[in-house]
């Protein structure tokens, strides 16, 4: 067992991947979460390969397949005419080239077979209902002081604790992040009310004028995870359980193909959510000496790449192979910002970049459609070669930073 302890602030998915990949290098760690118990709330998500890689490399392979739903591709469609405007082959093919699987599933399930990996391993102490209000630091270490007045103490501290993270706000000049004029509404329909092979088992994004639509099957086959996004401004709530009004969705997909309005009429009315969309440009840093930042709290990203989650799942592999590899705390978190920063930097300005690509009017969009297939092909490729798992074993020129 490595001597020195790993506090984690926050158990979201970049946390508890965190904490997981630091007990398999032999670190004892305590994840403090302010929610009473760790949740998710009803709706999926998407990890590709580059995420399943750290995700299957921790044993989760067989539980991730019990729940998981394996699309056979992608598809990019026209929002009037259904035509495929772009994609490729996901399923097996994937996993041929890359190695690993892309996978769909409901986010309760992946925080559930994260969680119960955590409550297995002897070196993770979860602690929840606990929320850190800030901490300092020194030559010896980190102090994190929680609500009610209670403290915890250990070598290092890692921010996975979200867009508004506290732990950020320590480390640099506490900033808002900025609404990006786009709402998401998420719904999640049994796939039973709907008409068999209309939804087919792929990863489908409607690109239309002003906003998307994307839907996927989740929890092997069970719902349809649907997500649309409309640019719009004045209404600025991020919150998963904010319902919203079906009628105010079916009116911002009128005149859509038919498919798209089956979807929204078969959605139940009390389990339609509304969700504003925010991010921050990339950090120019991410920590200071014993107290680094992964995830959201440092690179909170637009999901029109679907690698928001799948970025602090590689953080979490690269964060712990530093710190195992560089014994001064320091030095291992220079190293892991070095790696990282640029990388998620690219995939930040991507997706605000597809944000206004999928939202094409007119001309622009018959271009981008031209030249939609060969772009995606490159992106793949990049996204999805990438090892978490060795990469901090790379030279970077920041590593001595203190
Ligand atoms: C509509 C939508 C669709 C998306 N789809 C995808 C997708 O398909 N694929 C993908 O990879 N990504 C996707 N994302 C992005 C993804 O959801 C996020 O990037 C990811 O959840 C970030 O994980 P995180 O652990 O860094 O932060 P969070 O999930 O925000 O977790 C932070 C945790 O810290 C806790 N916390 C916060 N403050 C404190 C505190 N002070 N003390 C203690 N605990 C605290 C919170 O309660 C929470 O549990 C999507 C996002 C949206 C909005």
């Amino acid at each position: 067992m490595k001597n020195i302890d790993i506090l984690v602030a926050g158990a979201g998915i970049g946390g508890l991947t965190t904490a997981l990949c630091l007990a398999a290098k032999g670190f004892r760690v305590t994840v403090v979460e302010q929610s009473d118990r760790i949740t998710e709330i009803g709706a999926g998500i998407q990890i590709s390969p580059n995420g399943n890689r750290v995700l299957h490399d921790l044993g989760l392979k067989r539980e991730l397949e019990a729940v998981a739903f394996l699309p056979l591709q992608s598809e990019r469609r026209d929002w009037k005419t259904g035509e495929v405007l772009a994609g490729g082959p996901l399923g097996e093919t994937v996993i041929e080239r890359y190695g690993f699987p892309y996978y769909h599933i409901h986010r309760a399930d992946l925080i559930r077979v994260l969680g119960e990996a955590v409550a297995r391993s002897p070196l993770i102490e979860l602690q929840t209902g606990v929320r850190a209000e800030g901490f300092t630091q020194d030559a010896d270490g980190v102090r994190l002081a929680l609500q009610g007045n209670r403290m915890l103490e250990a070598g290092t501290l890692i921010g996975a604790d979200g867009i508004r993270s506290v732990v950020r706000d320590g480390l640099f000049e506490a900033e808002a992040p900025t609404f990006t004029g786009n709402i998401a509404w998420r719904s999640l329909i049994p796939a039973e009310r709907l008409p068999p092979g209309m939804v087919r088992p792929a990863a489908t994004a409607w690109w239309g004028p002003g906003r998307h639509f994307v839907h996927y099957y989740v929890r092997g086959g069970q719902f349809v995870n649907c997500v649309a996004v409309v640019e719009k401004d004045g209404w600025e709530i991020e919150s998963w359980t904010e319902r919203g009004d079906l009628a105010e969705l079916r009116a911002d997909f009128a005149g859509w193909h038919d498919d798209i309005g089956t979807l929204i009429a078969t959605m139940d009315p009390d389990a339609c959510f509304k969700w504003a969309l925010f991010d921050r440009p990339p950090m120019p840093r991410w920590g200071k000496g014993r107290v680094t930042l992964l995830g959201d709290a440092c690179h909170p990203t637009l999901p029109f790449m679907a690698q928001g989650a799948v970025m602090a799942i590689e953080d979490a592999a690269v964060v712990a192979g530093c710190l195992s590899g560089i014994a001064e705390p320091a030095r291992a978190f220079a190293h892991y910002e070095a790696l990282r920063r640029e990388r998620t930097a690219a995939i930040q300005s991507g997706s605000r970049r597809n944000a206004r690509l999928f939202h094409m009017h007119g001309a622009a969009a018959e271009d981008r459609n031209r030249e939609a297939a060969a772009q995606h092909r490159q992106t793949l490729e990049w996204l999805y070669t990438y090892d978490a798992l060795t990469a901090h074993q790379a030279p970077t020129t920041e590593g001595s930073r203190q």
